[in-house]
């Protein structure tokens, strides 16, 4: 009985999702389909043209985000435990949010000092999922300069992934209320990103700390054990 009690409530959360992600995805195609429609004008000039080619392109690369923000719901379980190479997960990330920063004048620092490959335990699409979002608000934080600093370092036999930005930061009133869903205090925000990435970390047996100073920026770190890499996983 309990257990259909939470079936129903999850199908509910992905539902509403469902019709909030359909209803983010239609402004930025209906928006695009106008524009395509005025370039089949005639004699249109060079500069309409440019700029009717950039709204597009900034719509499209929006519905994109809003798709990448809820990637992860539409991965069915079971999930496909196996070992993360950290690297390898730091440079997915870097290049996913590269053109985001760039259009955003965000710098990317990535120092992953260790020379040795890092591992930890979990599913690869879900924990890039995970590292995406986060690095999405801290890109999102930042008024169009900035620097975001993805930083990996080893202490014991822990990994730290450290992802840090010179943005507007956070009340501890408002870092109580991340991971909570719906909560955003952007114009077209989801309220969704934070409540994925904390789920699927807190699955993966991580830690989330987060420090934040207002107007100076934010810093999460993620704390995971750190995978022998000759050893065998099993499933679970
Ligand atoms: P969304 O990004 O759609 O608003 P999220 O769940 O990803 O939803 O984030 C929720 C809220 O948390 C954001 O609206 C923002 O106010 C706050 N937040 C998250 N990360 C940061 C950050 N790095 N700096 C400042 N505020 C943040
Ligand atoms: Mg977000």
């Amino acid at each position: 009985m309990q257990e259909e009690v939470v079936k129903s409530e999850k199908m509910k959360i992905v539902s509403d999702m469902a019709a909030s992600v359909a209803h983010e995805i239609r402004n930025p195609l209906t928006t695009v389909r106008g524009f395509i429609q005025l370039f089949g004008a005639q004699n249109l000039e060079e500069k309409k043209k440019i700029l009717y080619q950039r709204i597009c392109l900034e719509e499209l690369d929006r519905a994109q985000l809003i798709i990448t923000d809820y990637l992860s719901l539409a991965k069915p379980d079971p999930e496909i435990i196996e070992k993360i190479n950290i690297k390898d997960e730091i440079s997915y990330m870097s290049n996913v949010l590269l053109t985001y920063a760039n259009y955003n004048h965000i710098e990317i620092n990535e120092i992953v000092s260790e020379n040795d490959d890092l591992f930890i335990i979990g599913d690869r699409y879900k924990f890039r999922q995970a590292l995406i979002n986060i690095g999405k608000n801290a890109i999102e934080a930042m008024d169009n300069k900035g620097v975001l600093e993805i930083k990996v370092i080893k202490i014991n036999h822990h990994v730290e992934i450290i992802i840090s930005d010179t943005g507007v930061g956070m009340t501890a009133d408002q870092i109580k209320r991340l991971g909570t869903p719906y909560y955003s205090t952007k114009e077209k925000g989801t309220g969704l990103g934070t409540m994925v990435s904390f789920g699927i970390i807190k699955k993966m047996n991580g830690k989330i700390d987060i420090k934040s100073e207002v107007g100076k920026g934010t810093q999460y770190t993620l704390i995971f054990t750190e995978a022998q890499s000759n050893k065998l996983i099993q499933n679970s």
